[in-house]
């Protein structure tokens, strides 16, 4: 399959550096090919943005809105044969892969719901005769930079309020998943999108700054590790402008003495190990109650001993492969530097010896907090437990993060649930259910060095995409 960069409503070969996009299961196999985009190339599509700006904030919210769900109705129709493209060319089974695919479509119906919802507000004035009205318009341009583990879900949700606010847009997906992103940029444009609303540009870290600089990217929306948000934040401050960073997470799952020990183990590895642990959401720490540690570890180990690994487009298998080469070096020499800090390993930990990018879910018995595992986010299927004495105690350890995305809190007590929500300094909080996992009508995103700026998803995309114009409405002399 060949894909192209969506220029100005065109569809161009590119005339930057060729590239592969090939299967992390079986690397030897190509599932598409294309050319970045060049610098020239990265500029006209900056261009076409600003010149359809003007137009599209003009079209009316409910006009924007039907080619938002006409767009759905493509990639909903698409799911299968996409959710396929996706295992193959991101490394998630084939049902997760549809479940993202489908997802992205709820996304764009979402944004485009917002069409009914589309707000204001009135104030009262002191002096007579006027009113005080606060709206919103359009930020202009938004530049988006999406990263490799949800190749269609994350673009939906930069995309889809993107568009249902009345801005264009110049989306730079990760390079590593280009055919996911095609295939929504083709949704759109067939779903009606006039020329220039929406660009698509290949290219690496190189392209993603040329966007970030550009003077005529009035904002920027940022998915992906904290170095690289963090440099992205920089520059938009240099440059005076607005930015939303969603980053990294190393995010805790809590096992108190109470829980449901059964229901806690397979949640911890649903969270840990689905996609690879390549959610951002993934459960990569474990704060288990002493009392129960060795009970809830054991049967957290032999699940993960059990979980069958392979190609993600077999049905028996539950968990594919990491998505690069360079993704598994990091994630084994992670384990490695654990365990030479002195983690016992309670399953997986050994290299696999096969073709393709994988690693095995391992779980990991720390020796306490003091270890690189507990700060540094690996991305991959490795869950890291020390025991605590007490709820407080375990909430501590929770805390212990420069991250702040996402947590879990397993107990059968509402006050301790209720004091987790005080005591976790995260952006998403789950009781009795995995860390992963979002809705796309509420905030979505991190604390601490996980995120920056105004959340995504829900009505809180508002806040990003929208500003607002406070007019002072007094009645004529
Ligand atoms: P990444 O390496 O930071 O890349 C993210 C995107 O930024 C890619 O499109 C990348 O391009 C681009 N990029 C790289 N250097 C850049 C630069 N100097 N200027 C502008 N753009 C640049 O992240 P990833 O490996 O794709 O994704 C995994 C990371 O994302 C993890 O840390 C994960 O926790 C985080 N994540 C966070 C969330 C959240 O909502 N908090 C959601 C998903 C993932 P190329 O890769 O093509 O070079």
């Amino acid at each position: 399959m060949d894909v192209l960069n969506l220029i100005g409503g065109r569809w161009v070969e590119g005339e930057g550096e060729e590239f592969a996009d090939t299967n992390p299961a079986q690397p030897s196999e190509v599932v598409a090919r294309g050319r970045y985009a060049c610098a020239r190339e990265v500029e006209r599509a900056i261009t076409a943005a600003r010149d359809a700006a003007p137009g599209w904030a003009a079209t009316p919210h409910h006009a924007r809105a039907e080619i938002l769900l006409r767009a759905a109705a493509l990639v909903d129709a698409a799911a299968e044969d996409w959710g396929a493209e996706l295992a193959r060319e991101e490394g998630k089974t084939l049902p997760e892969a549809v479940a993202e695919v489908r997802g992205s479509a709820r996304i764009l119906r979402y944004y485009a719901s917002e069409a009914d919802r589309d707000s204001g507000e009135v104030f009262a004035s002191p002096r007579p005769g006027e009113s005080v009205l606060v709206v919103r318009k359009p930020i202009g341009v938004a530049g988006l930079i999406t990263p490799f583990n949800f190749p269609i879900a994350i673009p939906a949700w930069k995309i889809g309020p993107a568009l249902t606010y009345g801005n264009t847009v110049v989306w730079k997906p990760s390079s590593l998943v280009p055919l996911l992103a095609y295939r929504l940029a083709w949704a759109l444009t067939e779903a009606g999108l006039p020329d220039g609303v929406l660009n698509l540009v290949y290219g690496e870290a190189e392209a993603g700054s040329a966007i970030v600089g550009h003077p005529g990217v009035d904002a920027v929306s940022f998915t992906g590790s904290t170095a690289v948000g963090r440099a992205v934040i920089a520059r938009c401050g240099e440059l005076g402008k607005p930015v939303q960073t969603e980053m990294g997470g190393k995010n805790a799952s809590v096992v108190l003495a109470d829980a449901d020990l059964d229901h806690a183990a397979e949640q911890v590895c649903l969270g840990a190990f689905r996609s690879t642990g390549q959610k951002c959401t993934a459960t990569s720490r474990l704060v288990v109650a002493t009392q129960v540690a060795d009970e809830l570890l054991e049967r957290v180990a032999d699940r993960a001993a059990r979980l069958v690994v392979g190609d993600p487009l077999a049905p028996e298998v539950e968990m594919g492969p990491l998505v690069s080469s360079a993704a598994r070096e990091r994630v084994a020499a992670g384990v490695r530097h654990a365990v030479g800090e002195g983690a016992k390993p309670l399953a997986g930990a050994e290299p696999l010896e096969r073709e393709g990018w994988f690693v095995p879910p391992t779980v990991l018995d720390l020796p306490g907090t003091g270890v690189d595992f507990w700060r540094t986010e690996l991305f991959g299927p490795v869950v890291g437990a020390v025991r605590a004495s007490s709820t407080e105690e375990a909430l501590g350890l929770a805390d212990v993060s420069d991250h702040g995305l996402s947590a879990a809190v397993f107990t059968r007590d509402l006050g301790t649930a209720l004091s987790a929500i005080d005591r976790l300094e995260v952006g998403v909080l789950h009781v009795n259910s995995e860390s992963a996992g979002t809705f796309p009508y509420v905030p979505f995103g991190g604390a601490k060095q996980s995120g920056f700026g105004p959340k995504e998803q829900g009505r809180a995309a508002r806040e990003f995409y929208t500003r607002t114009v406070t007019v002072y409405l007094g009645a004529p002399a």
